[in-house]
């Protein structure tokens, strides 16, 4: 079984109050408890020794990046992130040093959006630290961009650059979160999605929400320099453009808009953030199915990005 074939049938039949407007299946939940003009967003995430992250590296990384990837997750509905709940379980023996290391990287990761830490747990794991993290948002109910909602015709966008995260970027990103309350301020994307699990998995979760398909153009598939430079060093790296189609932890934005309004935001974002790069990569079809378009021809994407369970 793999990883969605698990969440498939751990949410087949879950209770839930007309107070849920999205349940599982979102890069948040979506909750509304009565605020006038906001909904609150409620995600949780874990990052695990061995998986996540390495004995090796650098504690303050460790909860730095145990953070920012909840927060990829608000900003992939264009929320504004609140409060966060850490959980953390460790080995018996344990050095302080670094556990201070990592509430000091999950601080500085918060800081620039005056996320307050309101509390957590400790307990034991042997062997491995595990770090968890329950984060509410909150986003304005006009606002609120779904993974569901992509038309056919929309472009389809991507902020950054992808492939090759694992050599740094995965431990050492910045959470989306202007970009996306900027976007759904000025042009509210139809659907959205935070790359987590590559390009072509999470491409996949948001065509399967929107009910539609969708045409990637190779050429246009922004590339980053450690995907393009990692197979001159390393023999068994994937070739680029499949690193940046397959490679997990981008934490870019994924998102379509009406292909009318392309130039306009292409040029609107050229001015606000000069230093990101924002490439339409293809667009949204009634077909479902994602197709590769290259100097060949279109073919039948098959790849998948990354899961956690192999099928057995
Ligand atoms: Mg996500």
């Amino acid at each position: 079984m793999d990883e969605f074939e698990l969440i498939n049938l751990l949410t087949r039949d879950l209770p839930q109050t007309d107070s849920v407007k999205v349940g599982p299946g979102d890069d948040c939940a979506v909750l509304d408890l009565g605020l006038e003009d906001r909904y609150l967003l409620f995600k949780t995430d874990a990052v695990v020794e061995g998986v996540h992250f390495t004995a090796e590296d650098p504690p303050e990384q460790i909860g730095y990046k145990a953070m920012a990837r909840c927060l990829s997750d608000v900003a992939a509905m264009a929320g504004h992130p609140t409060h966060a709940l850490i959980t953390l379980a460790l080995p018996q023996e344990f050095d302080p040093a670094r556990i201070e290391g990592v509430y000091q990287g999950l601080k500085i990761a918060g800081a620039p959006w005056q996320v307050s830490i309101v509390g957590g747990e400790t307990t034991t794991n042997p062997d491995r630290l595990l770090l968890s993290i329950a984060l509410l948002g909150t986003v304005l109910k006009s606002q609120c961009v779904r993974r569901a909602g992509a038309r056919s015709g929309d472009a389809l966008f991507v902020t950054g650059e992808l492939g090759g995260s694992r050599t740094g970027k995965h431990l050492d990103f910045r959470p989306r979160l202007d970009e996306a309350r900027w976007l759904a301020e000025n042009f509210p994307p139809h659907a959205m999605i935070d790359l987590s699990d590559g390009l072509a998995g999470d491409l996949r979760h948001l065509l399967k929400a929107s009910a539609c398909g969708a045409e990637l153009h190779a050429r246009s598939i922004p590339i980053s320099r450690a995907a393009r430079l990692l197979p001159r060093t390393d023999a068994s790296a994937k070739p680029p453009l499949l690193a940046a189609l397959s490679d997990g932890e981008d934490f870019e934005l994924l998102f379509t808009l009406a292909r009318t309004k392309a130039v306009a935001l292409l040029d609107a974002w050229k001015k606000r953030f000069p230093e990101i790069r924002l490439t339409c990569i293809g667009k949204i079809t009634d077909t479902p199915g994602l197709i590769l378009r290259d100097k060949d021809g279109a073919r039948p994407l098959t790849l998948h990005g990354y899961t956690h369970f192999k099928k057995s």
